[in-house]
């Protein structure tokens, strides 16, 4: 009930148990004007009824005296007396009105009647008496009836005044009773006012309004300062506090859902800003490998509960390898046909969801529950795919981070591309498109940068030329005289290996850079390339077309000279070579190492 309605009732009854407590006060103090009365109409009755007594008796003395002495003065007195009477007897007709009873009033008449029979003989004795008969009128006043009569009125007179005493005490009492009945009835009735108004205001100010009120201000002031922790009981009251305590959990639950959209802006901001600076690193990278080290450094900490991995497609864009992972992911093989992959056939993010509503991708295990394709594509060209697991190996949600994920797909995509077009314009300007060893700027930039640095530590240079070239040309094409050149070049990698670099000085001419080996080491590594070229024979479209052989030239820095004249000492020795006969080493240092191939 509504604290409204309760103090609406409170004030109601409140208001009836004043309204009868003053009723019940004022008929028992008209209870006590009905006693006032009562005793009032008694003493008038008794006064009547002694009066009527005296006057009787009185009136019998003076007839009496006045027939014993003959005294005048006597009889003035009776008819005084008898005056008297007669206005009592007339008083007796307006008795009524004093509440008389019919036996009282029955009384009062016989009273009134023996005062008359009395005042008959009395008047018949004066009669006597003054018509001589001294003596009969003496006997007349004084024979039994007279004294009969006068015993009787004072009798009846006696009875009535015990019947209006006995009446009038009847009715104090009953006034009296009713008065304490009212009186107490009305005092019952205050009590109640006072204890419905005390326990009202007990009920509704201590335990409706101040003990929830007490703690909806903790509640509130835990509110203001953002403890949403705060629980709000639900409380079933349809009243004033209860609006108040659904306004105030309605309050908390805005809070929370405020707070909860606040910390999902934050989340949301911080992944943003995660992802911006993983944007920046990328553009950064230098090689594939930093790409996938930023990708693995990132992912993770963007999205905590998936493993993935980068794979790269190869340059002939058939097969995937992996070029970095993160959080261990367990679900797909590490290289596999592009073919294996439905994100990469339709070129879009493909969730493989086993047995649920879409195909699985081949490169997946098979006891794999799920995983989320992004193919990374730049420019239209498809260039890898980056692959996402959930760590728990619960099936995978794309929803929530679908838009991230292929965000970061699109980054990383435009980063992988930037750096193969950089590799390939690098690669360009610093290597030769026939052989693809390093071109001859390269070798001027290595060279100038160790006489730059006169650096110390010792450097071998060869200068290599296939012999007779043109007349190769010449013989078989100059295809078959390009095929040549790749195969000469594909030796020295294979002979040089780790050792130094290769350079292709220009035309059918080589250069080879090999730093911290001695002179000795260098001539043998000369040699052996010089013998694997000479001692295979070349076929070129499925045709032999006999062997080749290059003529080398040796020199080394600092012990057979400076850097700066290096190259010059190396051609040199091979000018010597191909004087020699071709198809030798000769170093510039030591011309007395010459080898020479029959
Ligand atoms: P030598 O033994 O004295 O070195 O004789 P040679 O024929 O090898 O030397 P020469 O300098 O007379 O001829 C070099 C030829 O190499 C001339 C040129 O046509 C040819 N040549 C240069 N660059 C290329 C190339 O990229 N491809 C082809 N097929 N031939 C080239
Ligand atoms: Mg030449
Ligand atoms: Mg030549």
């Amino acid at each position: 009930m509504r604290i409204n309605q309760i103090t609406n009732w409170a004030y109601g009854v409140t208001v009836v148990l004043t309204v009868l407590s003053g009723t019940a006060f004022i008929l028992s103090s008209r209870s006590a004007t009905q006693e006032r009365v009562a005793v009032e109409q008694h003493l008038k009755l008794d006064a009547l009824a002694e009066d009527l007594a005296l006057g009787a008796e009185e009136r019998s003395d003076e007839a009496r005296l006045y027939v014993m002495r003959g005294d005048e003065r006597h009889l003035a007195g009776f008819y005084l007396k008898e005056d008297a009477e007669r206005r009592l007897e007339e008083a007796i007709g307006g008795v009524q009105q004093y509440g008389v009873t019919p036996p009282e009033l029955a009384l009062l008449k016989q009273v009134e009647q023996k005062a008359e029979e009395l005042d008959r003989i009395e008047l018949a004795a004066i009669e006597a008496y003054r018509t001589g008969d001294r003596q009969g009128a003496q006997q007349m006043l004084f024979a039994d009836e007279h004294v009969r009569l006068q015993t009787e009125l004072l009798e009846s007179v006696d009875q009535f005044r015990k019947m209006t005493t006995q009446r009038t005490e009847s009715a104090l009492e009953a006034a009296r009773q009713r008065s304490d009945l009212l009186g107490f009835a009305a005092r019952i009735m205050l009590t109640m006012t006072a204890a419905v108004f005390i326990g009202v205001l007990y009920f509704v100010l201590k335990r409706r309004v101040s003990v929830p009120l007490t703690r909806m201000t903790g509640i509130v002031t835990r509110l203001a300062k953002q403890d949403y922790a705060v629980e709000v009981p639900l409380d079933m009251r349809r009243d004033e506090i209860g609006e108040m305590n659904d306004a105030i959990h309605i309050f908390r639950e805005n809070g929370l859902e405020r707070a909860r959209l606040d910390a999902e802006r934050r989340q949301d901001q911080a992944t943003k800003d995660l992802i911006l600076q993983m944007m920046h690193r990328l553009q950064a990278c230098q090689v594939q490998a930093e790409l996938a080290e930023v990708v693995a450094r990132f992912a993770p900490q963007i999205f905590p509960s998936l493993a993935g991995q980068l794979f790269m497609l190869n340059d002939s864009r058939t097969q995937l390898s992996l070029l970095g992972s993160w959080l261990d992911p367990k679900n797909s093989a590490s290289s596999f046909p592009m073919g294996a992959c439905w994100g990469l056939r339709r070129g879009h993010p493909h969730l493989s969801n086993r047995g649920e509503s879409d195909i699985t991708c081949q490169h997946l295990e098979e006891n794999a529950l799920s995983g989320l394709c992004v193919p990374l594509i730049a420019l239209g060209d498809m260039i890898g795919l980056l692959y996402f697991e959930e760590r728990s190996g619960e099936a995978f949600e794309v929803e929530p981070s679908r838009l991230y994920l292929e965000l970061i797909a699109e980054n990383v995509g435009l980063a992988a591309a930037n750096l193969q077009l950089r590799e390939k314009l690098t690669n360009m300007a610093i290597r030769d498109a026939l052989t693809g060893l390093l071109n001859r700027r390269s070798l001027d930039e290595t060279l100038n940068r160790y006489i730059r640095e006169q650096a110390q530590h010792p450097l071998i240079c060869l200068m290599i030329d296939i012999d007779h070239f043109k007349r190769f040309n010449d013989l078989h094409g100059h295809d078959a005289g390009d095929a040549v050149m790749q195969y000469a070049s594909q030796i020295f990698v294979d002979t040089v290996k780790d050792a130094g670099s290769i350079y292709r000085f220009g035309g059918e001419e080589f250069t080879v850079l090999m730093p911290d080996i001695d002179h000795a080491a260098g001539f043998k590594i000369a040699e052996k390339l010089r013998t694997a070229i000479s001692t295979t024979p070349f076929s070129h479209r499925g045709r032999v077309l006999g062997h080749i052989s290059v003529s080398v030239g040796i020199a080394s820095s600092p012990t057979g000279g400076s850097a700066a004249t290096l190259m010059t000492r190396a051609d040199a020795a091979l000018l010597e070579a191909k004087s020699a006969g071709r198809n030798v080493t000769i170093s510039s240092d030591q011309p007395k190492l010459v080898m020479k191939q029959g």
